[in-house]
């Protein structure tokens, strides 16, 4: 499928796939089960020594899990996939399983406030420095990651969705001997294929568009078959952030319809975007309309506005009737989150602060409602907030 010039047409029937040991279900089973037992003392002991591979324990390996895995791994074209508890957990997992002590990290501006976070409350103090850098630097002078264990991407990035040439990101780190990971949660592999443009590994938060349904946290990774089994053999067994069946089941299931899901996010956003911009109580739109230059095939549903002076974001948020205010994003409902309110945030200086983010900015995560309805709540919204 990786020369396929209609990638989501096959990725489509990929995904829709039945399980093929499940007895005619078309869904997997939950396989509900701490542990598997062995039918002998040799099956037991040949299971530790390596010679077979069935499970064990579920904190290192599950069937519900492994079904997700390999569809994750399938749609990313990627050797192998490993999911974990959370997406946090996912991106900790692989970035623990690859820095030490004195190396440093390169990490593009606006990145996922909790990956700054760990960059900056754990890693940080383990003596691991991570510089960050616009997008355009990181494409244009290679002599940055000069010197870096390991580059950390998101293209677009978190609330301001800037676009990375990723293919050219990756050729400079091969260039220097730098492993690339990137965050392709508001892509997905519908609209980017990292692995393809020759990025080493590719983490998600599967709570976003691969659920599709809020009613999961859940993330993964996926890698040739040595990178994910170094995360492995670290992560699940020491870190512990697993996975758990109900919730690969519930992934597998939003997996089935994440291309159609996809397909309509992007039809609903890019309107929106563009009648945003046409509007006169809108000051700026982020979002890659104009994606030519990057690596991206299509554009999800997650954008940015910055509002004019005249319109009172409070009013604007509290009018809005369609539209929820809630963090995360990727659901089928749409979601308004006001910059002021991430920047209002307790505890340490997050991404951002650090990275300045408009304040005027409220991000909207444009669900699978009708197009007609959502954007005349955004309309009505501004109309009835300017002073
Ligand atoms: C939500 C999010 C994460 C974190 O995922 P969780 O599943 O919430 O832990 C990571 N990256 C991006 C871009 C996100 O939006």
């Amino acid at each position: 499928m990786t020369d396929s010039p209609h990638p989501s047409v096959e990725l489509a029937t990929l995904l829709s796939r039945a399980s093929d040991d499940a007895g005619g279900s078309i869904p997997p089973p939950i396989v509900q089960s701490s542990l598997f037992s062995f039918d002998s003392y040799e099956a037991f002991e040949d299971r530790m020594a390596g010679r077979s591979d069935t499970a064990i324990y579920t904190r290192v390996q599950n069937p519900t899990v492994a079904a997700f895995e390999a569809m994750m791994a399938s749609a990313e074209h990627a050797e192998a996939a490993v999911g974990f508890a959370s997406g946090m957990g996912a991106i900790s997992a692989t970035v623990l399983s690859f820095v030490e002590p004195g190396d440093v990290i390169v990490c593009v501006e606006h990145v996922y406030p909790d990956a700054y976070r760990l960059f900056e409350r754990v890693l940080r103090p383990f003596g691991v420095d991570t510089r960050y850098y616009p997008m355009h630097a990181l494409e244009t002078d290679p002599s940055l990651l000069e010197g870096a264990k390991l580059a950390y991407l998101e293209s677009p990035n978190s609330v301001m969705f800037q676009t990375l040439d990723i293919g050219q990101v990756a050729a400079h780190a091969k260039q220097h001997g730098v492993l690339t990971v990137i965050d392709n949660s508001w892509a997905t592999p519908v609209f980017q294929q990292p692995l393809n443009q020759g990025i080493d590994i590719v983490v998600h938060s599967a709570s976003k568009y691969i659920s599709g349904h809020s009613d999961t946290v859940a993330g993964v990774v996926c890698a040739s078959q040595a990178l994910i089994q170094r995360i492995r053999d670290r992560a699940l067994p020491l870190y512990g952030a697993k996975l758990a069946p109900f919730e690969a089941w519930l992934l597998i299931r939003g997996l089935r319809t994440l291309v159609p899901r996809m397909h309509w996010h992007q039809k609903s956003a890019r309107e929106i975007a563009t009648r945003a911009l046409n509007h006169p109580a809108v000051s700026a739109v982020h979002y890659p309309l104009h994606h030519h230059n990057s690596s991206l095939s299509g554009t999800s549903g997650l954008l940015s506005l910055e509002v004019t002076d005249d319109v009172d974001i409070r009013t604007f948020c509290n009018r809005l009737t369609l539209f929820r205010l809630g963090v995360s994003w990727g659901g089928f409902e749409s979601l308004a989150l006001p910059a002021g309110v991430g920047l209002a945030q307790a505890g340490e200086a997050n991404s951002m602060q650090r990275f300045g983010v408009p304040p005027r900015l409220i991000r909207l995560s444009i669900g699978l409602e009708h197009l007609e309805d959502l954007w005349q709540d955004v309309a009505t919204a501004l109309d009835q907030s300017r002073t």
